[in-house]
């Protein structure tokens, strides 16, 4: 039987009929001859309220107990989507991540799948059952520990199993129909897009666009999964929603194809630091070791010798980069005088294959933006996409504004 992967996040679960309502989508493809796996997220809430607890318990938490706890909520659901099938009279059983297992690599909440062995399932299969259903977003580390995928999770086990049984495709369930020019949550004029490149996906996923997990995107691209995202409120059919897919399988191509957000960005200054060769290596090789995820970098003006270093980082990692940088300068190593955190900037970005081979989306981008007044404090480019740092209370006049601006209110 053809194998095809449906995956619920968790507005689509988040109560019992909401369940009924996706097992009644599920019980649809079993009977057009498919042998489905179902990928459920926790009910949605659920998981920030459990990193509530963990942080509440203990604010510097052991993360594999952190990982134990907040993989908890994909396992209900799971448990009731089979329960809830089972009614409907269709053979389905459950699976948390052990289980399976899905083997994982030991980077507790932020954890790599490294195999999913087909054995278990395809067995299970072969005797008659119809669909497995599987706890998304955790797995099992070669020490035996229960793992997690990192936040939106579950879109990455759903790809990986789409992958590993070579299915037909990889349907994410979700509240929106699809992925639109940005999200449709702050921009009324914002359309769905019936196509998108991998590429372009992969770009807005990393920069804040919140619908996919840029891993899942890397893992289609990179196994060839046909992946698409779609509603589970409405009715839908095989031309719904919007196919992730290759660059040439798209006829019209707009010169950008979307804006993206990042709300929680942190913008950090290294103020007066010696400007000497070995000086960036000095700083962001302890950054790294740190965990801070580094993403912007600007090196200011130099006089007399000495330069400032701007950074940003994810907000929440700011204290954790403020530490690293008071070792290195305590240890001799990074000579700064101050360091100063602005906690109160977003990042902005608009994504498009289509720069490759067009000039002028930089200024475009810079014109629309000033005619709103909003100052620019960083930019970064890259092929197919431009990023701008900006105060976060102008964040969605931003987006808003370069929507207009790309006139993709004529997009999909
Ligand atoms: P789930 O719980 O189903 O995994 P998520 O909340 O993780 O759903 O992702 C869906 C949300 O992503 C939408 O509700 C929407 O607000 C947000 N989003 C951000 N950017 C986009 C975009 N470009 N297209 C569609 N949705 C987007
Ligand atoms: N429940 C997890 C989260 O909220 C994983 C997921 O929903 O994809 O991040
Ligand atoms: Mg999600």
């Amino acid at each position: 039987m053809p194998v095809l992967v449906m995956k619920f996040g968790g507005t689509s679960v988040a109560d019992l009929a909401r369940i009924r309502n996706a097992a009644e989508k599920v019980k649809r493809e079993v009977e057009q001859g498919y042998d489905v796996i179902v990928v459920v997220s926790a009910m949605s809430g659920k998981t920030n309220e459990l990193v509530g607890w963990v942080e509440q318990t203990s604010p510097l938490f052991d993360a594999r107990e952190y990982d134990a706890v907040v993989s908890s909520g994909e396992n209900v659901t799971a448990g009731l989507m089979a329960l809830t099938l089972q009614e409907m009279d269709v053979p389905a059983r459950s699976w948390q991540g052990w289980q399976v297992p899905l083997k994982t690599t030991s980077a507790h909440s932020a954890a790599r799948i490294e195999a999913i062995p087909r054995d278990n399932i395809d067995q299970k299969f072969a005797e008659g059952m119809k669909v497995a259903v599987v706890a998304g977003f955790q797995g099992i580390s070669s020490e035996g520990r229960i793992t997690t995928l990192g936040r939106g999770g579950s879109d990455t086990t759903a790809v990986a199993f789409a992958a590993a049984f070579d299915a037909v495709r990889c349907d994410i369930y979700t509240d929106v129909d699809g992925v639109y020019t940005t999200d449709p949550r702050i921009e009324d004029k914002a359309r769905k897009l019936d196509r998108i490149a991998f590429e372009e996906m992969l770009e807005l996923a990393s920069l804040g666009a919140k619908v996919l997990q840029t891993r899942s995107v890397e893992l289609a691209m990179r196994y060839k999964v046909k992946l698409r995202v779609l509603s589970s409120f409405e009715d839908t059919d095989e031309n719904s929603g919007t196919l992730v897919c290759d660059e040439e399988d798209i006829v019209e191509q707009n010169v950008v194809s979307g804006v993206a957000y990042s709300r929680d960005e942190a913008k950090m200054t290294l103020i007066s630091v010696a400007d000497r060769p070995g000086i960036a290596a000095a700083i962001f090789g302890p950054l790294a070791k740190a965990g801070v995820n580094v993403d912007m970098i600007v090196q200011n003006i130099s006089e007399e010798g000495r330069t400032d270093m701007t950074f940003s980082c994810p907000v929440n990692q700011v204290a954790r980069a403020r530490e690293a940088m008071n070792k290195t300068k305590d240890a001799g190593e990074v000579n700064f005088r101050e360091l100063v955190a602005d906690t109160d900037v977003a990042k902005v970005s608009v994504v498009g294959i289509g720069m490759r081979s067009h000039a002028g989306v930089a200024s475009t981008m810079f014109d629309a933006l000033a005619a709103e007044g909003i100052n620019i404090r960083v930019i970064t480019t890259s092929e197919i996409k431009i990023s701008v740092l900006i105060d976060r209370k102008y964040m969605e006049l931003a987006v808003q504004a370069l929507h207009d601006a790309f006139k993709l209110e004529n997009a999909g």
